[in-house]
């Protein structure tokens, strides 16, 4: 379980202190699927990055079944919008990397490579190079790379923000696929809030203005989910 304390984060802009996040408390559950939404600069990308260890707050502090959470940590796999994979590597040689640099020997890491990189649907493509795949296919390997360092908790910075209509369907599908079959907490920011509901056990909603209050609400439908109903959903808070 993530435990979010009086967390609150301000940035200096131009002389004046920005409040990005003010005093958030939140209970992230151990295998759920939490999806942020709020709008642009109500500080999901910071809170995000606070969990990640990517960014310290000011105040109040995140724990992880009880440890605080000081820096980055291997229970922790961040996915941003772009995937960011090595040109010179194979497809392959991009999800063992992870492995390899945490010292697994190359064989092992190797075998864990090939099952997450099939996990992705990409297992014809292992021996491959960034530069012949799709923007959803990179985005795919992205996932793989993550997942196959078995992080208990995979944050997720609008992995899809980048992906065609068609493409990010497909990958909301995935997604979705992934986390039921993983075994991890997903916390994910997005913009779409068709993607939030389509995914999410919770929805956490940032306010943009001060004096706002975080709101939480929860997905009440079973899943697999059915697309065309998620438009209808009926939350409660
Ligand atoms: P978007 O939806 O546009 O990506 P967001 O909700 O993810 O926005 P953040 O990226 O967390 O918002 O940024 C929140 C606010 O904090 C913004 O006003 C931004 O300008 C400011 N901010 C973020 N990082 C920094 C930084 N390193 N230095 C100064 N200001 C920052």
């Amino acid at each position: 379980e993530v435990t979010i304390r009086d967390l609150s984060k301000s940035f200096s802009l131009g002389g004046r202190k920005l409040a990005v996040l003010r005093s958030l408390n939140l209970d992230i559950r151990s295998g759920e699927c939490l999806v942020i939404v709020g709008a642009s600069g109500s500080g999901k990308t910071t809170l995000l990055r606070i969990l990640a260890g990517l960014e310290r707050p000011d105040g109040g502090g995140v724990a992880i079944d009880g440890r605080d959470v000081d820096g980055v940590g291997e229970e922790r796999a961040v996915i941003f919008q772009e995937p960011r994979l090595l040109p010179w590597l194979t497809l392959l040689g991009n999800v063992a990397f992870g492995l390899e640099v945490r010292g697994v020997a190359k064989q092992q890491a190797e075998e864990r490579a090939r099952f997450h990189i099939a996990l992705v649907g990409l297992a014809e493509f292992t021996d491959a190079y960034p530069r012949q795949l799709s923007g959803g296919m990179a985005q795919r390997v992205g996932i793989a790379r993550a997942l196959t360092v078995q992080p208990e908790i995979l944050l997720l910075d609008e992995p899809l923000g980048a992906l065609d209509a068609m493409t990010k369907i497909s990958m909301q599908e995935e997604l979705a696929r992934i986390w039921s079959e993983e075994n991890v907490t997903m916390v994910m920011v997005t913009h779409d809030l068709e993607e939030a509901i389509y995914l999410a056990d919770r929805v956490l909603i940032l306010p943009k203005e001060k004096g706002g209050a975080a709101r939480l609400i929860d997905v009440d439908l079973p899943r697999p989910r059915d697309r065309s109903e998620s438009r209808f959903v009926r939350y409660r808070e």
